[in-house]
């Protein structure tokens, strides 16, 4: 036998069992004649004594960190003993010992608040991987994934693995491709996510699909993506949106009860997406706490059906306010007394770059119920309360108002909002919200193409009601200043996202499953004829064999084990990520290849 237990298991009830143990040299302590080992494995530390005689042999043959050792011995009372330790009552006071592998010393220390830098850490993944902190992040994913199956076993879907070599499935991002050895000049594509192929399990008649899977996409890595990353992938035939969404906020329940034990009671709040904008300037809101926006103006073109309040801004003469296209406001919370070092690095921080605004103005709402701003020569203190009360502030509290073009200063406010929540430590990392973001827009218009690029996908459905709209309408857009005045601005999609805590964790759609409405979405998003049959012909072809309705959603897998541990960094949750250029900076990939392979895939480089 190689061990007799781990060593997380030993406890004082097993006092005198003889145990022999193995694992990795944690510590080495030499007291005298005597010397302490901590020994670690997968499992936790036991202490192990080696008495005066093993001390020679281990003078011997020193012992060093990351060592591989067998021990065998008797478990013994502590003296000293470690509360902090499950183990720590115990100690193995060894009567024979085996070496079985040496280490060099590590690069860096495996412990919780270790030396490593990152980069160093990255290239020995395999120790960072040994330490307790690590460990617990990938434990957390693996209990995510166990959840995720259970539940859905339990509703009878079927895990069904579809293939990694494929041809292009765009979805908005570059594909990964491979060249093909056997057919020369021609290349696979990696899925960006196994999207058409879960709609023809579907029209296959498997129902309820799902799959945790790798999906690839060649993007530029924005801060805390991976090229290669993990989604829950499924789908549902015979639903409608409801039935999704219900099916849905089930399993993160049920993630949420066996991963956290939190019981998530509660009906998961739903907002349309035009709500989620106009109250929050975002489409992922973080609604564990209000601040909700003030839209104190907005351009005509946008928000048609949405009252702005632009009546608190008549007749006060400040130009600011009269020429910006949108004005919007928020409340922070029990900030009133902000000194004015303090609203100069609030405007400067507004200033940056990535932020955008030309400055910020504020009102603050003083206990005493007096109004101060730092626009007063331009509002009476009459119309500063109306505008401090539209925003919902009370006493105490401090407005903050910007001002400028539509989607820059939403975007701003939006962030200015989550920046004062942080400040204000009302991003609890231990609490938990959820929301559904429904009702997107079909499409979006891209300014340099000048046309129209499908917001989801182009599988996602329009709302029933505006199928009409999008059939009896030419999609080119004639005149790109007013595009919101094309009838297919106003498009609404069947998609809908769940959000947790201001992340975007999951999103779906219900999907166009007649070939007529397909190819006339591909149309509307400038595919002709040809193009569509080359890139989709398989899948106009299967919506003519009875294709069943049909919807699903993929959950960022990596994503929500990152919120679930507290974590703002998925690669925390990944065993080999890489890195923000895109590398694997242990196996130092990507890199070149032999001659040979190029030779045999008939290629030849021409770098520029
Ligand atoms: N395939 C979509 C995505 O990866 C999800 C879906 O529509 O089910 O975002």
């Amino acid at each position: 036998m190689f061990r007799s237990h781990t060593n997380g298991e030993l406890r004082i009830s097993d006092k005198g069992k003889q145990v022999t143990l193995a694992g990795w040299v944690q510590t080495v302590r030499k007291f005298g004649a005597i010397t302490f080992v901590d020994l670690r494995d997968r499992y936790g530390i036991t202490q192990l004594l080696f008495g005066e005689e093993l001390n020679r042999e281990l003078e011997e043959n020193p012992l060093g960190r990351e060592f591989v050792l067998q021990a065998t011995g008797t478990v013994n009372e502590r003296s000293n003993k470690n509360p902090n330790l499950p183990t720590g009552e115990i100690e193995i006071l060894v009567s024979s010992f085996k070496i079985l592998n040496r280490s060099a010393v590590p690069p860096f220390t495996i412990q919780d608040d270790t030396d490593g830098g990152d980069d160093l850490r990255m290239k020995y993944r395999f120790l960072d991987l040994r330490r307790n902190l690590v460990k617990k992040n990938l434990e957390l994913r693996y209990a995510v994934n166990r959840a995720a199956r259970n539940y859905l076993h339990g509703q009878g879907f079927m895990d069904i693995e579809t293939p990694f070599l494929i041809k292009s499935t765009p979805e908005g991002a570059r594909d990964f491709v491979v060249p093909s050895r056997m057919n020369p000049g021609q290349f696979y594509a990696l899925p960006q996510s196994p999207q058409t192929f879960k709609q023809l399990l579907m029209v296959s008649g498997y129902d309820r699909y799902y799959q945790i899977v790798k999906c690839f996409r060649d993007e530029d890595l924005r801060a805390d993506r991976q090229p290669e990353f993990t989604q829950i992938d499924c789908e549902m035939a015979f639903v409608e949106q409801d039935d999704i969404l219900n099916m849905f906020e089930g399993m993160v329940k049920h993630i949420f009860q066996e991963v956290k034990g939190i019981a998530y009671t509660e009906k998961v709040q739903r907002m349309t997406w035009e709500d989620a904008m106009w109250n929050y300037g975002n489409d992922k809101p973080d609604i564990r706490f209000d601040m909700s926006l003030l839209n104190l103006k907005k351009p005509g073109s946008v928000y048609v059906e949405k009252q702005d309040r632009s009546e608190l801004l008549n007749d006060t003469g400040f130009k600011v306010f009269d020429e910006a296209e949108t004005v919007l406001a928020i409340a922070a919370p029990g900030c009133s007394e902000y000194s004015r070092k303090q609203t100069d690095e609030l405007t400067e921080w507004v200033k940056r770059p990535q932020i955008g605004m030309k400055g910020l103005a504020f009102i603050k709402c003083n206990t005493d119920g007096t109004y101060k701003s730092s626009m007063d020569k331009f509002f009476t203190e009459e119309k500063l309360k109306a505008i401090a009360d539209a925003a919902g502030a009370k006493a105490g509290d401090l407005v903050l108002i910007l001002a400028g073009a539509e989607e820059r200063t939403r975007k701003a406010i939006s962030d200015l909002r989550m920046e004062m929540a942080e400040r204000l430590g009302l991003r609890k990392k231990d609490e938990f919200r959820l929301l559904w973001v429904l009702d997107f827009p079909l499409f979006e218009y891209d300014e340099e193409g000048n046309r129209w690029v499908a917001r989801h996908h182009p599988f996602t459905s329009p709302k029933p009601a505006q199928i009409d709209t999008m059939i009896s309408n030419d999609p080119v857009i004639h005149n790109a200043e007013e595009y919101l005045k094309h009838p297919y601005a106003n498009i609404k999609a069947n998609a809908y996202d769940m959000v947790l805590n201001g992340n975007e964790i999951g999103g779906g759609s219900i999907r166009i499953y007649q070939r007529e409405l397909q190819e006339k979405m591909f149309a509307a998003l400038g595919m002709d004829k040809e193009e569509q049959l080359h890139k989709f012909g398989f899948l106009l072809g299967a919506f003519e064999y009875g294709a069943p309705p049909h919807g699903g959603i993929a959950f960022g897998f990596d994503r929500l084990c990152s919120i679930l541990g507290g974590s703002e960094s998925i690669r925390d949750f990944i065993a080999f990520p890489k890195n923000n250029a895109g590398r694997d900076v242990m196996l130092d990939a990507p890199a070149t290849i032999d001659q040979k392979q190029f030779d045999e895939l008939q290629i030849k480089l021409n770098l520029k």
